[in-house]
């Protein structure tokens, strides 16, 4: 048992309860994805050779659709995702849909993701499964230019009205958010284009949170900044009297912030190790649970050891577990076992559930195997719990 107290027992042992919503078959298929994930050549090999394939027109749409992209996304369309709403729902697991079509650089495609996240917010409005809504700025508008802006480098008049675009779209999403009473979190990016993010998540939370916490910003604790940021966006806030959100995760770019902070002579703006980053995103927690009643806490993690923190400190701090304030997430297709039995002891969970044409969201998916094969433990944690799972169905 992880955390025991009188009202509440929470074990991420407990294989049954992770697995409910999985059959036999849909155990077995897991099963053998992550073994092969897990096997970083077949991935560096399998990257290339799959987008090369996907170029060609060859017909392996079929196959990615039932096995990778099953695991890890929960449909084609807002409409295709009812489904795996429905089923994270049976285990009180609530669902964040996201719109994971990356890579498109043209004013008609921002438009278009814009429409498509106002009508997340609009399913969202009517579902009740939908606890959060959540974009990408850099879906909304040219990597370069937030880059630019970043970088103090003067902007062309045409940039500047490009912007200025960018940041209608932005606003039209939180205000929709805002009229529906319907969180949003603004996912964090690269370190070359974050400052400009954070100042218009921090504008939007100005704008839209005087009466409760609807815009989320996202704190990478991987940075050795960012706690010193969330600290000062909460004193900022507390003096123009708005709620702050945030999403708190360790951060998604290690290698790519490294290599570039290496070629171009600056310094590394990531903790030197892993223990830097979770100190930080302990301390993190911790800095949100003091002052919960003014601040909307997002536990963006898969890490057990963080989630078992912070359950523990819900209950010590005799905090209900159904404060509305406090959400813990992950993404769909990855640590079921916290999730469900998170969502079983009565705690608010939360799962991005990626969606989009099997090809847009590709991306997204050599993102998750890689991260599965690189970050340490994280496979053989996922495939442990399916053997264990798989010898306990067999015993009974
Ligand atoms: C719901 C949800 C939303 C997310 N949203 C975002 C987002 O908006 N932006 C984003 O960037 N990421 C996001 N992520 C991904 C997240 O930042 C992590 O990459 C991922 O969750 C792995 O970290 P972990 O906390 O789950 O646990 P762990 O597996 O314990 O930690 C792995 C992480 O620790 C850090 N780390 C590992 N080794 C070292 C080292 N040697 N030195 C310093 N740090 C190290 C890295 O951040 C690495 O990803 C999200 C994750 C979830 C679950």
């Amino acid at each position: 048992m992880i955390v025991e107290d009188s009202q509440v027992k929470l074990d991420f042992d407990n294989t049954e309860i992770a697995f409910r919503n999985k059959s036999d078959n849909d155990l077995e298929k897991a099963y053998w994805l992550f073994k092969m994930v897990s096997n970083n050549t077949l991935i560096k090999v399998g990257t290339p050779l799959t987008n090369f394939a996907l170029n060609l027109g060859l017909p392996i749409q079929g196959i990615i659709r039932n096995t990778i992209y099953k695991q890890f996304c929960g449909g084609e369309s807002i409409q295709g995702c009812k489904r795996a709403i429905e089923e994270l729902g049976q285990g009180n697991v609530t669902t964040i849909l996201d719109y994971s079509v990356e890579g498109e650089e043209t004013e008609e495609s921002f438009d278009l993701t814009c429409k498509e996240i106002l009508q997340t917010v609009a399913y969202a409005k009517v579902n009740p499964l939908i606890a959060f809504c959540v974009f990408k700025p850099t879906g909304l508008g040219r990597f370069d230019l937030f880059a630019k802006i970043d970088g103090k480098v003067p902007l062309t008049t045409q940039e500047k009205e490009e912007f200025e675009r960018v940041h209608a779209r932005i606003d039209s999403i939180c205000k929709a958010c805002f009229d529906a009473k319907i969180k949003i979190l603004i996912d964090a990016e690269h370190s070359w284009v974050q400052d400009t993010i954070d100042d218009l998540a921090r504008e939007m939370m100005e704008k839209y949170n005087k009466e409760n916490a609807i815009v989320y910003n996202t704190y990478q604790l991987y940075r050795h900044d960012k706690l010193a940021s969330l600290k000062a966006d909460f004193a900022y806030a507390q003096t123009q009297n708005f709620f702050l959100g945030a999403k708190i995760v360790r951060g998604a770019y290690m290698e790519i912030e490294r290599a570039r902070a290496a070629e171009k002579g600056y310094p590394s703006p990531i903790h030197e190790d892993k223990e830097g980053s979770d100190q930080d995103y302990n301390e993190a927690i911790a800095f949100c649970l003091d002052h919960i009643s003014r601040v909307g806490l997002m536990a963006g993690t898969h890490n057990e050891e963080s989630s078992k923190i912070l359950a523990q400190q819900i209950i010590d701090r005799e905090i209900s577990p159904k404060n509305p304030h406090i959400f813990f997430a992950q993404l769909l297709g990855m640590s079921d076992n916290l999730s469900f039995n998170l969502a079983g002891a009565g705690f608010n969970v939360a799962k991005y559930m990626p969606y989009g044409p099997v090809k847009s969201v590709m991306p997204y998916l050599f993102r998750r195997a890689q991260e599965n094969t690189s970050v340490g433990g994280q496979t053989g944690r996922e495939l442990a719990l399916i053997i264990k799972e798989k010898k306990r169905r067999k015993q009974n």
